[in-house]
């Protein structure tokens, strides 16, 4: 495992995201989800012109799936797009990569409070995780390419890069929640009504993936003859991504989806 730092204008910046009171953190949903539809409209473009992808991605469709776990303060958002590879994530996603960030960065004043409203003027993308993570995995494999990467940080600094296995194309958020975000975030309610609110546009299914105890509904002739209602989980899990360490084995899983699973948010 590799430590590498960040950029300075990406630790001023993380340190704001972290120490800010700012409240619309909602938005950093928003960010990850558009990265995911931008990394998404690149492997659409590429397999129709990259001959070396034309094939193995002849049938793949684009999609987005988040998930969360209350008990393991996590929420993971996971796309079938374009990936990073080890150089992508050095140069993306630790150093100011593109426009928003970068006039966030040079619109700040020092002032904190003033500052932290500047969030909410500017796209600042990837980093505003950090506004409620604790800790961030970035599990990513570039289309094309054999080997998958692991980017981790908690916000300070610096952050880890390992190689890793992971079985398709495309980038896995793994957010490990602060604390006090858990009951905000870890929450299907919450999730939907942030995705429908911003997300609305965008271009491809996004899948909201939850398990859910079901209590059996009974018809008055059961409960007369005094049968008891069960309690089922609706959807089954299957790994799907898988870090070489195993760590992420029971963290990081595709729910298959039943007949009734529909995308939260579907645009023709
Ligand atoms: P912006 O979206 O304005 O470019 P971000 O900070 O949100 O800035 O992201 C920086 C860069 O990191 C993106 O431009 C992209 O190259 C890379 N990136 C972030 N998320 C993903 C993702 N899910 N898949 C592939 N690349 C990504």
């Amino acid at each position: 495992m590799a430590k590498h730092q960040f950029q300075t204008e990406v630790g001023q910046l993380l340190h704001l995201m972290t120490h800010s009171l700012y409240s619309n953190k909602e938005i950093f949903i928003r960010e990850l989800v558009s990265n995911s539809s931008d990394a998404i409209d690149k492997l659409n473009y590429l397999r129709l012109t990259d001959e070396k992808l034309k094939e193995s991605f002849a049938s793949w469709k684009g999609e987005i799936n988040i998930s969360f776990d209350e008990k393991d303060k996590s929420l993971t958002i996971v796309d079938n797009g374009i990936g990073m590879n080890e150089q992508d994530m050095i140069s993306s996603i630790g150093t100011i990569a593109k426009s928003g960030t970068k006039s966030f960065v040079e619109a700040l004043t020092g002032d904190a409070k003033k500052d932290s409203n500047l969030i909410g003027q500017f796209g600042v993308g990837f980093y505003s995780v950090f506004m409620v993570a604790e800790k961030v995995d970035v599990i990513s494999k570039k289309a094309g390419e054999e080997t998958a990467y692991k980017w981790s940080s908690t916000g300070t600094g610096e952050f880890d890069l390992s190689a890793c296995t992971k079985e398709s194309a495309g980038t896995v958020i793994y957010i490990k929640l602060k604390d006090d975000e858990v009951s905000e975030f870890a929450s299907k309610y919450r999730i939907k009504n942030i995705v429908e609110k911003y997300s609305n546009h965008i271009a491809y299914p996004i899948f909201l993936n939850y398990d859910e105890e079901v209590t059996e509904e009974l018809s008055e002739e059961d409960k007369k003859a005094g049968k008891e209602a069960t309690k089922k989980i609706i959807n089954e899990i299957a790994p799907k991504y898988v870090d070489r360490n195993g760590g992420y084995t029971s963290i990081i899983k595709t729910r298959i989806r039943k007949g009734d699973a529909t995308p939260m948010a579907y645009i023709s």
